[in-house]
């Protein structure tokens, strides 16, 4: 991942907050040490909003399961790809919050923050 891309991740969390997804999967060695460090993990995977997060920033970056490792939103990999800079990235991420704020985030959500990978 780039460093704008982590950036624009650390700085939004919506696949991390409950937003798109009710739990990241985990693989089965990654159960224990998770829980070993007070977090809700079990064979079901790590509910969300997830433990780990504080604000926006995943308090375990480095040690995050391979599931939250490996999704990619489509704004993310838009970014990587130079269609928007991390500014316009983040303003799209603000946008999101704005309607979920107001309860009418679906179809932004699908249009930006859905992913490539089937693991979530
Ligand atoms: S929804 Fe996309 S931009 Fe936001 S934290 Fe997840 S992968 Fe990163
Ligand atoms: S472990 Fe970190 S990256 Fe994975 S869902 Fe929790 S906060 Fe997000």
């Amino acid at each position: 991942m780039t460093g704008a891309a982590s950036e624009l991740c650390q700085r939004c969390g919506l696949c991390c907050d409950g937003s798109l997804f009710a739990r990241a999967p985990l693989l089965p060695d990654e159960v224990a040490p998770l829980a070993a460090r007070g977090l809700p993990a079990t064979a079901a995977g790590l509910p969300q909003p997830c433990a780990a997060l504080e604000g926006t920033r995943c308090s375990i970056y480095a040690a995050r399961p391979a599931s939250c490792r490996r999704y990619t939103c489509l704004l993310q990999a838009a970014l990587a790809e130079g269609e928007v800079d991390l500014d316009e990235a983040l303003a799209v991420v603000a946008e999101a919050r704005a309607r979920l704020a107001a309860g009418e985030a679906g179809e932004h959500l699908d249009r930006h923050f859905r992913g490539r990978s089937a693991l979530r």
